[in-house]
């Protein structure tokens, strides 16, 4: 048996519409992983762009109906804004933080830096004088960026293995007061007790950013695990035009939850059944790295 104080995984959903089967799948396998190495499973919505109301009760109906248990309370980024205020003004103390005042279109348009990959922030306001910066303040509100010590990390992911990828002055605080994803994240997990990030490998150009981030405020690394997202006959992610993706289409399409979760349980050749059965199955190691190809049922609706 695992020990019993193991940490914990997690699914963190945002709010901003129904889950899809992708979602619905990437929430079975961090379960899965969770629950077969004895760490607790906790959930987090990550609202912190404005959420639509009652969505977030409707993702917590959709995970239980297909089986899914957690524990401990629910968490809503939005009711956790000082916390991140904390983490960015540790880093501040420590000279990391700087105000950026660029647009979006300045960014884009930026002459990029020497070496830096195309999407990186170019570094316009990293080195703004005093005047400046007080001049430009009267213009517009700035971000926070992070001064970055690094142009890439390297984070290792159960199935992809060793991954390195770009850090750049990545944002912490963006110009409307609202704390960047990647800062909540880090904050979040570290705050949570989670030691184990499964999610859609969507995300795993991310994890670089997010670990360096980790590493500055002095948490303890965890463990990753992308896990292929779900593809279209074309193999493009799926969409609602492709039809009926979410329970409540798939329900119209006459596929129940129960369903659902046997559609996923054997597209990571698990058995069909409850998930407490399938966990006594479940070998990280055997799990498939491949896309799951997903063709919906058209629904022909008025
Ligand atoms: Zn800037």
């Amino acid at each position: 048996m695992p020990p019993i104080d193991a940490g914990a995984g997690r699914f963190a959903p945002s709010p901003s519409g129904e889950l899809h089967v992708g979602n619905l799948r990437t929430a079975i396998l961090a379960w899965l992983f969770a629950r077969s190495t004895g760490r607790d499973f906790l959930l987090r919505i990550e609202d912190l762009d404005r959420a639509r109301a009652g969505a977030e009760a409707k993702v917590l109906e959709d995970l239980a109906a297909v089986g899914l248990t957690w524990d401990g309370n629910v968490l809503s980024q939005t009711d956790r804004f000082p916390l991140y205020r904390t983490a960015i003004t540790t880093l501040a103390d420590a000279g990391l933080v700087y105000e950026c005042f660029c647009t979006r279109r300045e960014i884009a348009e930026a002459p990029s830096a020497p070496h830096s990959p195309a999407g990186a922030y170019p570094g316009t306001c990293r080195n703004l004088g005093d005047s400046e910066r007080e001049r430009r303040r009267q213009e517009r509100p700035a971000a926070l960026r992070l001064r970055a010590g690094v142009t890439e990390y390297t984070v290792t992911d159960r199935l992809h293995g060793e991954y390195t990828g770009v850090v750049d002055d990545l944002v912490l605080l963006r110009n409307d007061g609202v704390p960047a994803y990647n800062l909540a994240v880090v904050v979040d997990d570290a705050d949570q007790g989670i030691d184990q990030v499964v999610r859609g490998d969507d995300l795993l150009s991310s994890t670089p950013r997010q670990a360096y981030l980790a590493s500055l405020l002095g948490l303890a690394p965890v463990e990753y695990a992308h896990v292929p997202l779900v593809l279209n006959a074309h193999h493009r992610r799926i969409a609602k035009r492709d039809g009926a993706i979410s329970l409540r289409t798939l329900a119209l399409a006459g596929i129940g939850p129960d369903r659902v979760r046997d559609m996923v349980l054997r597209s990571v050749d698990l058995p069909s059944g409850p998930l407490e059965q399938a966990l006594e199955a479940f070998s990280p190691g055997q799990l498939p790295t491949e896309p799951w190809i997903f063709e919906p049922p058209v629904l022909d609706l008025p």
